[in-house]
């Protein structure tokens, strides 16, 4: 972390768990346990239907609403998809885009995550970003040019200006979910190639502004050495975040005084 040019995000992401009548408690626990993160935005992007649950629960603390997904497209004919102008309207803040799981299971390209990034970002949205690489391509040596080209499509035609609302998650998919997290040495090394391809784009200045955040297997256990890394600014957490317990001890490991 380094919080003097950039802000610390701790997000949860719930994929398809949960269902809206336990967000109220979820809620009243999360702000029990976790009054005050003074140091770092805290994020829980959650199922479409349990938004409005999420907005009312949350509604006077400090944690924000995002959303797992959004359609590229503005608005027409997609008849079952959500547009991120819908999410904004109901006051939702962040949507993460071009998770591993929907690339995976849902075709999800580079080329859909860009146009997802301009639609989120055109509808007043901050994105969250995802990028990794699987086992067998950090296996190969792959791993940093493939995440640069994957920053690199993401972030095409995207402006200056709009860049301080862009949050970009390194996930190995190997490591999501499967309970292995990169090394704070891995994990690091990925997150600085990540602040270098935004130099070189955008220049210093934006470089050092970018939240870039770790995902895959984050827990109360190794929050505290993978947040301590210059270039990681938060998390992405999938199954630690749906525990009050566990997600507070994150939170509170990102809003440690000194680090
Ligand atoms: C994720 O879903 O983005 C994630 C990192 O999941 P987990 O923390 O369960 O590995």
């Amino acid at each position: 972390m380094n919080r003097k040019y950039r802000k610390t995000i701790i997000a949860g992401n719930w994929k398809m768990n949960m269902v809206a009548s336990q967000v109220k408690h979820f809620a009243e626990e999360l702000k029990t346990l976790s009054p005050r993160a003074k140091w770092c935005e805290t994020v829980v992007c959650v199922p479409f239907v349990n938004i409005p649950a999420a907005l009312k629960a949350f509604k006077d603390s400090r944690v924000a609403v995002g959303a797992e997904n959004i359609n590229e497209n503005e608005k027409g004919a997609y008849t079952g998809e959500i547009s991120a102008n819908m999410l904004a309207d109901l006051g939702v803040k962040y949507v993460i885009i071009g998770h591993s799981e929907r690339r995976q299971y849902y075709g999800e390209s580079d080329i859909t995550v860009n146009k997802k990034v301009h639609s989120a970002l055109k509808a007043g949205l901050y994105p969250i970003v995802c990028v990794g690489e699987s086992l067998e391509q950090r296996e190969l040596g792959v791993t940093l040019e493939l995440i640069t080209l994957q920053v690199r499509t993401a972030l095409a035609g995207i402006p200056a200006e709009k860049m301080r609302r862009i949050v970009i998650a390194y996930e190995p998919i190997w490591a999501i979910g499967t309970g292995k997290t990169a090394t704070a040495e891995q994990a690091n090394e990925v997150c600085n190639a990540i602040r270098t391809v935004i130099r070189k784009n955008y220049g210093a200045r934006i470089a050092r502004a970018v939240t870039i955040q770790y995902g895959g297997s984050m827990n109360e256990g190794n929050a505290r050495e993978l947040l301590a890394q210059p270039d990681i600014d938060g998390g992405l957490i999938g199954g630690a975040s749906l525990i009050p317990e566990k997600f507070a001890k994150i939170i509170a490991a990102a809003n440690q005084d000194v680090i």
